[in-house]
């Protein structure tokens, strides 16, 4: 029986600067059915209460709880993994606030235990530095998430993918990745919340993404045509949703198409 819903935010709940017509009320209505909602997102630039603030500004209302952005996600990795070793962050300001609310602490030279990479606006050559020398003595590896660009308004820019990439060639060492399509949110949800994945949905915009998150956990997707993905990508796509539909606002409808299956 289907119980929550896993919803990306860019693209699906808001796109660029302001929410997708209907959604707040939409998110709400499953709320009142009964139907628990996640916020799944691989952006990394802002905490958990960050990320709540930032919908809060385009209307839609969602509780901390609900929130699974790659830094809380990380936050947790660590400390369930790794308790008491320090970190260092090619990051920004936003990974460090999430970090220290979980007590992990954040180090700026090359003793750290682990190097988490994400994407961070301000990189630069120390950093890389300091970064390869700590993952050099042993230090753990540990990405946000992938994706080499992320939409803005007018296009694309370059994304997490593009530091990591720098420390994986300059390392040799390939890092453990947060974010999807890899499988930890669906783990970590799954560990807090106890639902397991055939009581889940992923909900989506794109296929490299979310609908092959979908595919690895074996989560069910559905892709919403008002992101990244348009309607003629889906056949050249290996990653095919169980289901499309045009906006998040015909969730509702096809969650009770589902339910009573
Ligand atoms: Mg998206």
């Amino acid at each position: 029986m289907l119980k929550a819903v896993l919803l990306d935010l860019d693209g699906t709940v808001y796109r660029g600067k302001s929410a997708i017509p209907g959604a707040d009320e939409t998110l709400q209505k499953l709320r009142d059915k009964g139907i628990r909602l996640f916020f799944v997102t691989n952006a990394a630039t802002r905490s958990r209460v960050g990320v709540v603030e930032k919908l809060a500004g385009m209307g839609i209302h969602a509780k901390e709880e609900e929130m699974y952005c790659t830094t809380y996600a990380t936050a947790r990795y660590i400390t369930s993994n790794f308790k008491d070793k320090t970190v260092f962050c090619i990051g920004e300001k936003g990974m460090k606030d999430e970090f220290k609310k979980h007590e992990i602490s954040v180090v700026e030279d090359d003793s750290a235990g682990i190097v988490v990479v994400g994407l961070d606006r301000t990189i630069d050559y120390d950093k890389l530095s300091v970064g390869y020398k700590t993952i050099m003595k042993g230090a753990e590896f540990i990405a946000t998430n992938g994706d080499v660009v992320y939409p803005v308004e007018d296009g694309f820019l370059p994304g997490a993918g593009v530091m990591v990439a720098a420390v994986e060639s300059c390392t040799s060492k390939k890092p453990f990745i947060i974010g999807k399509p890899e499988i930890y949110f669906a783990e970590l949800i799954h560990a807090e919340n106890k639902l397991d994945k055939e009581e889940m949905l992923i909900v989506g915009d794109r296929t490299d993404t979310d609908i092959r998150f979908g595919r690895n956990t074996g989560i069910k997707s559905v892709l919403v045509l008002t992101g990244v993905t348009k309607k003629e990508d889906i056949e050249k796509s290996n990653d095919k949703p169980d289901y499309v539909i045009e906006s998040v606002n015909e969730l509702p409808e096809l969650v009770e198409k589902l339910s009573l299956s």
